[in-house]
């Protein structure tokens, strides 16, 4: 099954928003067998909207879009894919009494406008949104499919989960592709490359190694008739991937740092608290981005030079003798952190931010500490000297070394 993508929205034509849904939806559809073969970007203009629902349908079985499904003038999704199909909508007066209900639970009136979203052709039928106003439409005409979801991710990603992918798989019954990633952190790509190396240039199933922020990942890709059959193609190759690298491993497939440090947190019942230096609160914020960070995550601060550090509690003395951004000032910041907010335990980044050197030290030098009170990882880190590529690259580090010590943490 041949399928292409159409991102709308002006926005996304200036440049002011990325067009991060038809990434999405694309990352989908190997698991279930479609073959993307075109994304587009298209303004909100009805002639070219209605003239690219048009091509679709003539060079692919299945055309996704997000975007323009809203109440404004300048949502024009629906009526370009009614002039594509050459059907009028009519308001569905069912769509018309959820919308009504919809605002009354938020205590205003439905504005007029909203009406449009109650409109459908004859060959397509709603694609319910339980997040917001605009249901999707699934319209379908001599083979053709056609499904059109509303702009915001977390709309459409969960229209996606609880309804279009289900009836997809039901559809599509071609190859499966199925996709694991394998995350390390801890080893050059060349190192990691080399250790495995007898699995790469082979077509299926495939390896690829990529360079992330949060260490060297692994994909494998395997294609078969169902997904039982690809699972088994993967196995090995997992299985070799675990047995020679399995202490650099920290995560799989969508999982973040936060999360694989989140998750271990919670299984052993253990809190943490933070002391942040270079990073300006990006470590507290990555923490807090887990669902259920409210069941470990004790707190912290944020310091930026000496004094702060010190009235958070950290020895002058140790500041003094090794300088603010050392090994020593990290792990007293740990351990500092832990007793003051009575976490399981502390974890801690100092170092250069720029813009240029600081105590003498090179921009990009940044000093990890982990501890739980009996045992502590140390990590000393040399990075670009770039202020967002410090910010991103540290808290992961940092977040990956937190999880190897609740690991080892009774
Ligand atoms: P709404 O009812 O919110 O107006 P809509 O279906 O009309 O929904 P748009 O108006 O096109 O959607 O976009 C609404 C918002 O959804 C955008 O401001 C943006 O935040 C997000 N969005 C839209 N398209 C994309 C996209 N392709 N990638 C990522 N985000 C998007
Ligand atoms: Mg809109």
């Amino acid at each position: 099954m041949k399928a292409e993508i159409m991102g709308i929205g002006t926005e996304l034509l200036m440049g002011e928003l990325t067009d991060t849904n038809s990434s999405w939806i694309a990352s989908r559809l190997p698991a279930l067998g479609i073959e993307l073969q075109w994304v587009s970007i298209i303004g909100d203009d009805l002639p070219r909207l209605t003239e690219a629902f048009k091509r679709g349908m003539e060079r692919s079985d299945i055309i996704f879009s997000t975007g323009g499904l809203g109440p404004t003038q300048d949502d024009l999704t629906r009526e370009a894919v009614a002039a594509a199909f050459g059907e009028t909508p009519t308001i569905q007066q069912e769509v018309v009494d959820n919308l009504e209900r919809y605002f009354a639970a938020r205590g205003t009136p439905m504005p007029q406008h909203n009406i449009k979203q109650a409109n459908l052709i004859p060959s397509a039928r709603f694609v319910p949104n339980r997040n917001g106003t605009a249901p999707g439409w699934w319209a379908e005409r001599d083979g053709k499919i056609v499904i059109c979801l509303p702009g915001p991710p977390g709309e459409n990603q969960s229209m996606w989960e609880e309804q279009v992918e289900p009836q997809l798989a039901e559809l599509v019954n071609d190859e499966v592709t199925i996709t694991r990633n394998i995350k390390t952190m801890g080893l050059s790509e060349g190192a990691v490359d080399e250790i495995i190396s007898e699995f790469f240039g082979v077509d299926n199933p495939y390896l690829g190694i990529y360079s992330k922020a949060d260490g060297i990942h692994l994909r494998v890709i395997a294609r078969a008739r169902d997904s039982q059959s690809a699972q088994k193609m993967i196995m090995p190759v997992e299985q070799a991937i675990h047995d020679r690298l399995g202490e650099y491993i920290w995560g799989y497939d969508d999982e973040t740092p936060e999360q694989a440090a989140g998750k271990s947190l919670l299984e052993k019942g253990l809190s943490v608290a933070v002391m942040e230096m270079c990073t300006g609160g990006a470590l507290t914020n990555s923490i807090t981005d887990g669902p259920d960070s409210m069941s470990y995550f004790k707190g912290g601060n944020v310091a930026y030079d000496a004094a702060a550090l010190e009235a958070c509690g950290v020895p002058a003395e140790v500041m003094e003798k090794h300088g603010v951004v050392s090994q020593q000032t990290a792990n007293a910041m740990a351990d500092t952190v832990r007793r003051n907010l009575n976490a399981d335990l502390g974890v801690a980044v100092t170092g250069v931010p720029g813009p240029g050197e600081f105590e003498g030290k090179p921009l990009g030098l940044a000093y990890i500490s982990v501890t739980n009170g009996e045992k502590t990882r140390e990590m000393e880190m040399r990075l670009p000297p770039r202020r967002v590529t410090i910010k991103r690259r540290v808290p992961n580090q940092a977040l990956i070394e937190l999880r190897r010590l609740v690991e080892e943490t009774g």
